[in-house]
């Protein structure tokens, strides 16, 4: 699938529940969220079923997402499930790694290879500030787990906020020469509970990078190989195991490069991360719709992706939190 703006669609996000075990202070209220009640999330065999669609139409790359993935009972078996569609190549998924320690080889079995872990700190108080509750000794032992079950690549997400972690930017680094961890800073997204105070906490990427640069050399990869064509630039650092990347979606416009789709638990389709625009999938699956016209909607998405995010404008109304979203 291409779109009005030549950029190839050959990815999906699939977030496939709201609910979480943390309450990042950037993405859940502190209080949690009101539960939907079950019908309204879509059921495994409802994700199947719209996979082999999307599929059919050249999505390859799928990767889930949440709230936490982990958490949804039977994540497992849809993981394994999703790997055998035929045309899906790639099954990976995103998650704040609690549960990785008891779930990795199961998810390994499963034929899950990639995973992205979040961790926006090395320091166990902080990172129970950031998360509300959650331990660090526990992520970590995730991802030790993750490197020695051999998942290729482990990506490690880090929010960068100004005042809060940017105090461990090469800390975060040194890590790359001990472990083949691929860390992705990220700049925070004024979504959802950060929409209040993101911009003040924002490091813009630029000043990420010359920070890491006061330590380190960085050598721009021409080619990603197994760290795939997303949003990050990556780079190498002579005699590191893994690489240093970079996700700006404030500073440096990262839509031209974009090739996806998402999925909300809720069954909507969305062309764009920070759009208002959603199409409804689960009313016309659970109407009795035909590929053939599940298969329109997913064009319709590909047809109405905008250009660009509007994060940099200030009168945009984004209905949707980023537990919801995905990331
Ligand atoms: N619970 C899983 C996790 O934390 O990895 C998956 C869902 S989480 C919404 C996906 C990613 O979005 C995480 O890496 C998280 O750090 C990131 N995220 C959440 N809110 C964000 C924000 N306001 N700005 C930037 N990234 C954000
Ligand atoms: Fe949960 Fe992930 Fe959001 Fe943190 S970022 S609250 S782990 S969904």
């Amino acid at each position: 699938m291409q779109d009005a703006f030549r950029r190839k669609i050959d990815y999906l996000r699939i977030s496939i529940t709201d609910k979480c075990n943390l309450r990042c202070i950037y993405c859940m209220p502190e209080e949690g969220i009101p539960l939907k009640p079950h019908e309204e999330i879509l059921r495994f065999e409802e994700i199947l079923r719209l996979v082999k669609i999307a599929a059919g139409l050249g999505i390859s790359k799928i990767r889930l997402t949440g709230g936490e993935p982990l958490v949804r009972r039977g994540v497992v078996s849809l993981i394994r499930d999703l790997t055998r569609i035929p045309g899906i190549t790639d099954v990976s998924l995103t998650t704040n790694g609690l549960l990785l320690t008891k779930m990795g080889p199961d998810l390994k079995r499963a034929g899950l290879k990639r995973l992205n872990i979040s961790l926006d700190t090395l320091e166990p108080e902080k990172y129970r500030s950031i998360t509300r509750g959650g331990s660090l000794k526990q992520v970590w032992e995730g991802i030790e787990t993750a490197l020695d079950l051999s998942f290729c690549p482990v990506k490690i997400n880090t929010v960068v906020m100004r005042g809060i972690n940017d105090d461990e930017i090469l800390d975060f680094v040194r890590l790359t020469y001990l472990y083949p961890l691929h860390i992705r800073f990220i700049e925070c997204m004024p979504i959802g509970e950060a929409d209040g105070w993101a911009r003040q906490h924002l490091v813009p990427q630029a000043e990420i990078k010359a920070r890491v640069e006061e330590g380190f050399k960085l050598e721009l990869k021409a080619e990603t190989g197994i760290l795939g064509s997303g949003p990050a630039s990556y780079y190498h650092l002579s005699g590191a195991l893994g690489s240093v990347g970079f996700i700006s979606p404030l500073s440096v416009h990262f839509c031209p490069a974009c090739n996806r789709l998402r999925l909300t638990a809720d069954g909507k389709l969305r062309p764009c991360l920070n759009s208002q625009r959603e199409l409804d999938l689960k009313g016309p699956l659970r109407e009795g719709a035909n590929d053939e016209k599940l298969r329109e909607i997913f064009l319709e998405a590909v047809r109405k992706k905008p250009q660009g995010h509007l994060m940099n404008e200030t009168d945009w109304n984004q209905p949707r939190m980023m537990y919801q979203i995905g990331g």
